[in-house]
């Protein structure tokens, strides 16, 4: 096999760019060939500046007839094109001394840029430029995806030397190959080879327009979609098979064992959708084959009593549960909860629920340790700190993670990792999500992952009325405030996320924080944030859910599990900030009691301008539905399922071609093709999913 085209030879540090194409993933000679063009560039034709409209981008080819730094408004250099047809202005704001002799009097330059029009004449801002030689290119340039420290002609060589080094041998069986053709029926022309495909999109040839190749339809696309999608069924369904191969703990449920204990004791009774997630939960951990299920369910539907059944289960079969949630205030809340229900029936056996997050002091940490090491601590719950190496479970049964898409796939990897080298019964595992995926996405695109989904709320909610205000009504908004206040509820302030800077966050919060306590005389107004010492933030949410605090100003901290039933009004600062599915996450902090309550979305309009149409489509939707899925189908809509997928579910963006929205045909023909190609041609099935996912595979299950 080739060497990969970037690799040093040894001992030889990396250059700069090619440590940058290393930061972009661009490692093997596949790795490049599959690095595709943003978009083209048309340098083949030279336009005269007297045929050039305004807006056009146009390639130029004169002489420098003037060159001058000026000073005004800014400092700026100013050059003056001659093409012989007319003049034009070249502008550079940001410019080094290559620029002046570069663009010294009397060269002759090629430059390429948008021709604007405007009071000091036909201007280009920036162009890009290079000295008037050689023949004209006869084929459209490709501009790939770069960065800083990787020259875009850098990366053109790189990617061609890939291209041609790859082995981009056809990796599926004729059989594939008849019914991928017959999934594309709609197109006459016949099926691209893989390598047919990349050479058509990396150098397309002369008469290709530039709007063919972005057209995602074409042929070459369709080749490439189907391969992508392939390659990430099978290696799905090679995770599934090797999952099923294993064994797990048999754990069923007993009439009259801790599981219907606790069902006796809960203060309420489960929901339709409660019990049939239940029992799909139950069916798993009766199995000797490890569960991999995601319980889907919107914000306050209830998925942690239906964790603690699981739970229930597991212990009274004589194994251990580990809860694991993404932040300490959240781990705090299950442990409560967690305890209220099931240490009453645990200490009469001799158990307990044990609890391990990273802030906890020394001793009591060793304490917890010891306890989970005997097992007499048949739950375990905390932070990340449940899969530190120190934690030595005795037996695990089940391991439960909440808000999964929270946890980095590196520390869902580690607690797979951790038991499967102590025990020989792998754990089940369940995972929990609030940010539903939308069914159909999810019942195709994850073949490896079985989706329970509750889809009914507990009875006795009233529906929050959200409103979107702009941040000129604040006084209304903190008046409404009041008016909660004197009735005895509590109230949610959510600063802006500003993510380029924490520090700003901070003094944004500190800020309101600041106002809301002077405005609202006599009512304890509390700030809650990320950066707070541990011990802080639990005084602080104590005291709110105590209801001695009737205001929490809190930056996005709060955004998952809290859960005080008395706040009754969340008010969003700058909430044109936030995405969608974090609106919603936010919002179903309130509405969890039997009061009216509501949810202000103010936002800040651009100066002198007005909201941009994504972000007003996202307060629209959320104005429009409380749903969960139905926020998710939206967000969907507006954002595109590569993304919703990519950042979601799986810490990495997995599709870079394919749309599961409109590729629906090629991801059928990809589910039937990855089982048949894995027994029929694991050798081939191997090679695909190594030539698309290289090193990734092994996060695919996770
Ligand atoms: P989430 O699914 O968002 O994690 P929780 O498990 O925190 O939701 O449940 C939200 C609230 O609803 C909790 O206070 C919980 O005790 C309560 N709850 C759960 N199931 C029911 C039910 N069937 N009837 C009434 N209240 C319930
Ligand atoms: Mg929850």
């Amino acid at each position: 096999m080739p060497a990969p085209v970037a690799a040093a030879p040894p001992n030889k540090p990396l250059s700069a760019p090619q440590k940058a194409l290393h930061r972009l993933g661009l490692v093997r000679d596949i790795d490049l060939a599959l690095h595709l063009p943003l978009r083209y560039e048309d340098e083949t034709r030279i336009t005269p500046l007297s045929e050039a409209r305004d807006g056009q981008v146009v390639q130029l080819e004169g002489t420098v007839t003037r060159q001058e730094i000026s000073h005004r408004p800014r400092r700026q250099l100013l050059v003056t094109l001659d093409d012989g047809s007319d003049t034009c202005t070249l502008r550079f704001f940001t410019f080094y001394p290559s620029h002046l002799k570069a663009l010294a009097v009397g060269a002759r330059v090629r430059v390429r840029g948008e021709l604007r029009g405007g009071f000091l004449g036909r201007t280009i801002m920036h162009p890009a430029f290079h000295a008037a030689a050689g023949e004209l290119p006869d084929a459209l340039t490709p501009v790939y995806p770069a960065s800083a420290q990787l020259p875009q002609a850098y990366l053109r060589k790189a990617v061609a030397t890939g291209l041609r080094r790859a082995d981009l041998d056809e990796t599926l069986p004729p059989g594939l190959l008849r019914s991928l053709q017959e999934a594309l029926h709609g197109q006459r022309v016949p099926l691209m080879s893989l390598r047919e495909a990349l050479q058509h999109l990396h150098h397309p040839g002369p008469e290709v327009s530039p709007d063919a190749l972005e057209d995602r339809s074409h042929p070459a696309w369709q080749r490439l979609k189907a391969e992508e999608l392939l390659a990430q069924q099978l290696s799905q369904l090679a995770a599934k098979r090797e999952r099923d191969a294993l064994r797990a703990p048999v754990l069923p449920v007993h009439a009259g064992g801790l599981h219907e204990q606790l069902l006796g004791a809960l203060p309420f009774a489960l929901t339709a959708a409660q019990r049939r997630v239940g029992e799909e939960i139950a069916r798993d951990l009766a199995r000797p084959v490890p569960m991999h299920r995601l319980l889907q369910g919107d914000v306050g539907s209830g998925k942690t009593v239906v964790a603690a059944l699981a739970a229930a289960v597991a212990i009274d079969a004589g194994w251990q549960c580990a809860l694991m949630a993404p932040t300490e205030i959240l781990a705090e809340q299950h442990f409560a909860k967690l305890v209220g229900w099931l240490e009453p029936l645990l200490a009469p056996r001799g158990q307990r629920v044990a609890w391990l997050t990273g802030s906890q002091k020394k001793k009591q940490r060793e304490q917890m340790l010891a306890l989970v090491a005997s097992g007499e601590a048949a739950l375990v719950v905390g932070t990340h700190a449940v899969i530190q190496a120190q934690v030595q479970f005795r037996r695990l049964g089940l391991a439960v993670i909440d808000e999964q898409h929270r946890f980095g796939v590196a520390q869902r990897l580690a607690l797979r990792s951790k038991t499967a080298a102590a025990q020989a019964a792998e754990p089940h595992l369940l995972m929990m999500s609030a940010t539903p995926i939308p069914r159909t996405l999810a019942m195709s695109y994850y073949a490896d992952l079985d989706v329970s989904t509750i889809d009914e709320l507990p009875p006795g909610r009233t529906p929050i009325v959200t409103k979107v205000v702009s941040e000129s009504r604040r006084a209304e908004v903190i008046a409404r405030i009041r008016a909660q206040l004197a009735e005895g509820r509590q109230v949610y302030w959510v600063c802006p996320l500003i993510e380029e800077s924490e520090a700003l966050d901070l003094s944004n919060a500190t800020a309101t924080h600041a106002e809301l306590s002077q405005s609202l005389d006599g009512v304890l107004v509390g700030l809650l944030h990320s950066r707070m010492p541990a011990a802080e933030k639990k005084a602080v949410m104590s005291l709110f859910s105590g209801g001695q605090m009737g205001v929490l100003v809190s930056t996005t901290v709060i955004e998952v599990g809290v859960d005080v039933p008395n706040a009754s009004l969340m008010v969003i600062e700058h909430a044109e900030r936030f995405g969608l599915s974090q609106l919603h996450q936010l919002r179903g902090r309130v509405g969890r009691g039997a009061a009216a309550s509501a949810c202000v979305l103010m936002y800040t309009p651009p100066e002198g301008g007005r909201l941009g149409e994504t972000a007003r489509e996202r307060l629209r939707a959320m104005a429009e539905t409380t749903d969960g899925f139905e926020i998710a189908r939206r967000d969907l809509e507006i954002r595109g399922p590569g993304e919703f997928l990519g950042a979601r579910q799986s810490g990495a963006p997995l599709l870079r071609f394919a749309d599961l929205a409109t590729d629906t045909h090629l991801l059928q023909w990809a589910r039937g093709a990855a089982a048949e190609m894995l027994t029929g041609h694991p050798a081939a099935a191997e090679k695909h999913v190594a030539r698309w996912l290289g090193n990734k595979a092994e996060y695919l299950k996770a």
